[in-house]
């Protein structure tokens, strides 16, 4: 699962992370997507704003990536489990990759994820370290 990047004009809710959530069973689903996948006969879904708070499940270092993110590199890529529970791939910024590590309580920030060189600028969702621990957003342990 990738976080789609997304143009300024598309963007909807700048700042925030937004889902989905079914209309039915309440399960909730990034990257977005219309229609329940876990109701028979299918629900619809309906916008959904994540926490953008979770943990490290995952991680690796990229030091060879796609052409596109070139000059990041290195960087790193890991699987974030948010709080509502779905997980997604994205990258750490804001901190040293030796401090990465499994466990890791982080945040969602919205950064630029890749410049065309034609001044088409793609922006997203990036996660980095959450210095409080979450408490202020209500997520302990
Ligand atoms: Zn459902």
């Amino acid at each position: 699962m990738q976080i789609t990047p997304f143009t300024w004009r598309r963007l909807k809710n700048r700042y925030n992370l937004v889902g989905k959530k079914c209309v039915n069973c309440d399960s909730v689903f990034f990257a977005p997507r219309m229609i329940c996948s876990q109701c028979n006969p299918p629900r619809e879904t309906v916008d959904f704003k994540l926490s953008g708070v979770g943990k490290i499940v995952s991680y690796s270092l990229v030091n060879v990536p796609p052409e596109e993110h070139a000059a990041m590199a290195p960087y790193t890529l890991a699987i974030v489990q948010l709080k509502e529970g779905v997980k997604l791939t994205s990258q750490i910024v804001d901190c040293n990759e030796k401090d990465v590590h499994i466990g890791m309580t982080v945040e969602a920030v919205f950064r630029k994820i890749t410049e065309d060189g034609n001044g088409l600028i793609s922006y997203g969702f990036k996660f980095r370290p959450l210095l409080n621990g979450g408490k202020q957003n209500g997520f302990n342990s």
